[in-house]
Parts: C-alpha cells; structure tokens; sequence
C-alpha cells in the first residue's frame, strides 16, 4: 500500500480536539489513505512547526486556536471566504503553494439547514459576538439569503464595525442587547461566554416555540444558553454538527471527496461524549 498521506490539527492547546477522530472516520468511510494527528505547536513557533509539517511531505493542516489569524496571514492565496472572515482553519499544501481556506461558517450553516432541517432563507437570524468564530458564520449566513441577520455583542463597536463591513453582501445590522426586538427564528451563541458557563445577556423575548437556538459550543451537558433558551420553549442544538460538517468540508478541499456526516455522525457524537 502507498505511503499514507499525512494531516493534522495544529494548535495550542491541540490534545482535546475530536478532529483526528472525526478525520479517521471519514477516511475510513470513504477509502482514502491518509493519516490525521494532533500538532502542538509552541506559542511563538506556528510559523516553524507549519515548515517542518511542509518539509515532512503534509499535505494539509485544520488550524485552531491561537493560530487562526497566523495562519490567515502565512497563506500565499485565499479563498473569499477566508479572506471574508480574516481568518484560516484549513491549509492545503500543493505544487509548493499553501491554500487557506475557512470552513467554520460553511459548517455551521450546513448543521443548520441540513442536519437542523431550518432554512436560513427568508429567516430573521439574531448571531451574538463579534469574535472569530461570529466574523466567519457572517458570510456563509447572509449567502443563505436570511431577510435579515442581527449582530450584537458585548462590546458593541465590534458589532457596528462588522454590520458595516458587511453590509455589501446582505441585509445585516447591529444591535445592543437591551435594544433587541422582537422573536428571532435562529439565534447563534457564537460568544465563547459558554466556556466559562455564563449567559450572555440576551433577553428572553427573542426566543419564540419555533426558534431555533443554537450554541456553537458543544458538551456533555447543555450549556447554560441552551438551557435558557429551552426555557422559553425554543428548540436547541449544540455545536458538535458545526465541528463535523467543518470538518468534512475541508476534507473535501483537501481529498475532493465528501464524507457522510450523517453516518458518521452518531458513532462521533457517542465517542465524544
Ligand atoms: P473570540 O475570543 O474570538 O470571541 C469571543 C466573543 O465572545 C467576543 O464577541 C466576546 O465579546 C464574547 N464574550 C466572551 N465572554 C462573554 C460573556 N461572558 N458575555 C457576552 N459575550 C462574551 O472567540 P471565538 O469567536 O473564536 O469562539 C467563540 C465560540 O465559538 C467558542 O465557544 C468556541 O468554542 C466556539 N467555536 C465552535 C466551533 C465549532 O466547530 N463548533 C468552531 C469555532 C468556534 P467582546 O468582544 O465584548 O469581548
């Protein structure tokens, strides 16, 4: 058999991530010889450890935190919607080229529409924060054709900063929390406020029976958002599809084929919890 060809996570930290999992499942499934680890780059050594992975023969990265914007900057082309959202998860390696790519938004709306089974089209969307994270799902959601896409966050010069920029592709505004109105039909926590298990402070009202809340954090447990909004009868989904569907979509940029995530859905989100 040939030499597998070889990719893997850069990060730091990089040991808790599901993506090797995930990646062998869907070599598995669909027959491709490669091989996925984990790369724990030092803080100041992205740029180093990427050149050793190149000199080595890899053929692509997924890029995690602290290194999204690095990674962004290193990349000699972008696709738009890397370069839409400033920052890479995906780097392929080919013809002495690096390809950065961003898959991060394209996951989260294919979990939305496809695994979710909610159109975007048409929708009132509401996405809080205004990180890395929010910055990448804005382009990929407007491209689903929403009647309108709310950004509010914390810091809300952020949010403005953003409904601007964007506002060429798609009907977006920015909004503080308190003057939200209205139901939402998809609201997105794409605050990393979860993480320390805080709720951002978005009123009740927004959620309606019909909503769908979503929280791009995953876990064993609901997190305190999604308990929230369950509270005032919306329907709830973590971000474990976002995590698969991303990923499928970059082993679709590096190997042109596209893995069943509906298959390999189940079986991942029981070894992961
Ligand atoms: P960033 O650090 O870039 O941004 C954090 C955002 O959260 C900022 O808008 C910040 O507001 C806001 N925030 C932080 N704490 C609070 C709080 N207590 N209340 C309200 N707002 C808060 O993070 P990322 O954008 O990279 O990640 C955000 C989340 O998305 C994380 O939970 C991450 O795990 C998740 N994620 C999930 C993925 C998946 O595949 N499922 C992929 C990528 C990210 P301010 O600007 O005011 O500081």
């Amino acid at each position: 058999m040939a030499t597998p060809d070889r990719y893997g996570l850069i990060g730091h930290p990089v040991a808790h991530s599901k993506s090797p999992a995930i990646h062998g499942a869907f070599a598995a499934q669909t027959g491709q010889n490669l091989t996925y680890e984990h790369i724990l780059a030092p803080l100041d050594g992205f740029v180093a450890t990427m050149q050793i992975f190149i000199e080595q023969g890899g053929k692509g990265l997924n890029v995690t935190l602290p290194f999204k914007l690095e990674a962004h900057a290193l990349a000699d082309t972008l696709t738009a919607r890397a370069r839409m959202a400033g920052a890479v998860n995906t780097l392929k390696m080919a013809d002495g080229q690096i390809l950065g790519d961003n898959t991060d938004g394209v996951g989260l709306v294919t979990d939305i529409e496809s695994n979710a089974g909610v159109t975007l089209s048409g929708k009132r969307v509401l996405l809080l924060g205004a990180g890395g994270a929010a910055r990448g799902a804005i382009l990929p959601i407007l491209n689903a054709r929403p009647t309108s896409l709310t950004l509010v966050n914390r810091s809300p010069d952020k949010a403005n900063a953003l409904a601007s920029e964007f506002s060429a592709f798609g009907p977006i505004d920015a909004s503080a929390f308190t003057a939200l109105q209205g139901v939402f039909d998809v609201v997105i926590n794409a605050t990393s406020a979860s993480l320390g298990n805080e709720l951002p402070p978005v009123p009740a009202h927004v959620f309606g029976t019909t909503t769908l809340a979503y929280d791009m954090m995953y876990g064993n447990e609901p997190t305190v958002f999604l308990q929230f909004a369950k509270q005032q009868g919306a329907k709830t989904r973590d971000g474990f599809g976002m995590l698969i569907e991303q990923a499928a979509e970059s082993f679709f940029v590096w190997r042109g084929v596209r893995p069943d995530t509906q298959k390999a859905f189940p079986e991942l989100r029981a070894s992961a919890t």
